[in-house]
């Protein structure tokens, strides 16, 4: 019996590798009923080693190794690495760490580089049978030629040279006798076609270029469409899929097979994932980086999955996300806050709290002893008991939020105000009796008392706060800095432009703000890249790879619901 390829699908995680239903899934059960090969479930993940993957891709590999695992059935990993002049083995590198941080282990590595000689020998074979020509008119010509989706084509003045002039042609291609875009190898097909992809597509082009796994092997290059489905049927793939784009290449990737006699991939084509507010293609993706707009490929606002890490999503969530997107046969846009509603549901379940605060407002305890340091015991995990709890260091000077504080509350505030008592998380109860200014009128200082008796946050009395709020200890307070992001782009659809704009002018200009001066709980000063957290009230966070010691960089992963801001809107933003 097969061992899984879902990392989650063994062990105590079983539960959590979700099996959707859909129509793709119904397709396989169906040949799995008539035993269409023999019982067999092969199918690949095909990424174009030319950048890096992203949310979208994520939603391809979930379903290619996810059913294929479903049904105790194969999955290759392969590189579809026919343009030598945008891949890069750095590329390649940041695919396969991608997938394996998904949770997915491959079973075949593959390359269509791998395939080279044999593409080579059977476009020799198709030239033989007459089904394959050289061409001499230039791309230009060549696009001229082809008609329109309403006009047919036009033969090439080269469609009916002999075979044995076409493999002369072919093999001084092969050497190098020809520039660069001078020849081209092309199916002889059929120039009427209705499906513009058959009127003689380009199988071969000439390109000297060094290729990052062949060099200077090959000076001809096949093209994607002549290398994806005979890649599949080497592979004897069963079910091949890929996005709705493709479903106009499948008659001919079918052409190919049937022509050389060769296994029959069967191609499923499947809606593309677009999230609202989102970009997610990969030349576009490729513009940011070049252009300086974000920091790189896993700059945390970049819906790549190195991207997305680094801020702290989680594989869990991603692959619960793909699982309730579903598949279709039509293309529509997911809101973005589903993606988020996901990660929000596994970060809760998983994540520590800690004590954290960002905008700091300095609260002094005026009946607190001086030199006094209690540690106050704080539950690690209320979704997780067993994760425990801490001791967070409880003194005299202390940080809240300067938004915990108002001197002149609205309706409904409820938070620190002159004369209100509040409650401390896992510390005491305080009343604000007196503030400090600044020159400019502005708080700066909150002085309180605390009532001894109420230790751990509630009052032997029985009396009643209307809020509790979160606080960091000064004298043992560890400064760290604070990434907080927002959509990168401004609106829903970010491909929507105004008449000579481009989708950068929806950059939105404040999707990053750095909180220079946050102040931390003592637990948080060495905490390892990567690690993610609850800030309480405040949102999710993950240690960032830029932290140095004693100086933790976080990024905000997401903000908790905040119930506040709503009701503020609502109210016509008094406060
Ligand atoms: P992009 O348009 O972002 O450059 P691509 O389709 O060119 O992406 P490939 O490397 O060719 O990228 O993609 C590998 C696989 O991932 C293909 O099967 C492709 O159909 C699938 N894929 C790419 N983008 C998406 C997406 N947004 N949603 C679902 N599947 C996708
Ligand atoms: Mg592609």
């Amino acid at each position: 019996m097969k061992t899984s390829n879902v990392e989650a699908a063994t062990g105590e995680n079983a539960a959590t590798v979700p099996r959707p239903s859909n129509f793709i899934r119904d397709i396989i059960l169906e040949d799995l009923k008539t035993n269409k090969y023999d019982g067999r479930v092969q199918t690949r993940f095909p990424p174009e080693p030319n950048g890096y993957l992203h949310i979208g891709h994520a939603k391809a590999i979930c379903l290619d190794f996810g059913l294929a695992d479903e049904f105790g059935g194969h999955t290759n990993l392969r590189f579809d690495d026919t343009n030598p002049e945008k891949e890069e083995t750095e590329y390649v590198d940041s695919i396969m760490a991608d997938v394996k941080w998904l949770g997915f282990k491959w079973d075949g590595l593959f390359y269509a580089s791998d395939y080279f000689d044999q593409l080579y020998e059977w476009a020799v074979k198709l030239i033989q049978d007459g089904k394959a020509y050289v061409d001499d008119l230039s791309a230009e010509e060549i696009r001229k030629y082809r008609g329109t989706l309403t006009e047919p084509g036009k033969d090439s003045p080269h469609r009916n040279r002999s075979a044995e002039e076409n493999l002369d042609l072919f093999g001084r291609m092969k050497a190098g006798e020809f520039p660069d875009g001078s020849r081209v190898l092309r199916a002889k097909i059929d120039m009427a076609s209705p499906n513009l992809n058959l009127r003689d597509p380009v199988m071969y082009r000439i390109l000297h270029a060094e290729h990052h796994r062949t060099g200077n092997k090959w000076c001809i290059y096949p093209m994607y469409d002549y290398a994806h489905g005979q890649s599949d049927s080497l592979e004897r793939v069963t079910h091949s899929m890929c996005t709705l784009e493709f479903e106009d290449h499948r008659p001919l990737y079918n052409w190919f097979i049937q022509q050389l006699g060769i296994f029959p991939s069967q191609q499923i084509e499947f809606d593309r994932l677009n999230l609202t507010y989102t970009l997610l293609s990969k030349r576009k993706l490729l513009q940011l980086v070049e252009e300086g707009r974000v920091s790189g490929w896993d700059d945390p606002r970049m819906p790549t999955l190195g991207g997305i890490r680094r801020r702290g999503y989680t594989p869990e969530a991603i692959r619960n996300f793909t699982a309730s997107i579903g598949v279709s046969k039509t293309t529509g846009s997911i809101e973005l806050a589903m993606l988020e509603h996901f990660v929000r549901e596994d970060l809760n379940k998983r994540t520590p709290r800690v004590m954290a605060v960002l905008r700091p407002l300095k609260v002094v305890i005026d009946n607190y002893p001086e030199s006094q340091v209690e540690e106050m015991e704080a539950v690690n995990n209320p979704e997780d008991l067993a994760a425990g709890s801490r001791q967070v260091p409880f003194s005299r000077v202390l940080y809240i939020e300067h938004d915990d504080f108002r001197e002149v509350p609205p309706p409904k505030y409820f938070r620190l105000a002159p004369g209100r008592e509040v409650r401390l998380r896992y510390g005491y109860f305080v009343t604000c009796k007196s503030v400090v200014k600044n020159e400019k009128g502005e708080v700066v200082e909150v002085h309180c008392t605390y009532d001894p008796a109420t230790r751990g946050g509630n009052a032997p009395d029985g009396r009643k706060v209307k809020a509790t709020i979160h606080w960091v200890a000064a004298g043992s307070a560890v400064d760290g800095e604070v990434r907080i992001y927002e959509n990168l782009f401004t609106k829903e659809n970010p491909a929507e432009v105004e008449p000579g704009q481009d989708v950068l002018d929806n950059l939105n200009p404040n999707s990053l703000e750095i909180v220079a001066d946050a102040k931390l709980e003592p637990s948080l000063a060495n905490a390892p890249a990567g690690t993610r957290y609850q800030f309480e009230r405040l949102g999710y966070f993950c240690v960032d790879p830029d932290s140095t010691p004693g100086k933790p960089v976080f990024n905000r992963t997401i903000a908790l619901k905040d119930t506040w801001a709503k009701l503020e809107k609502k109210q016509g933003g008094t406060g």
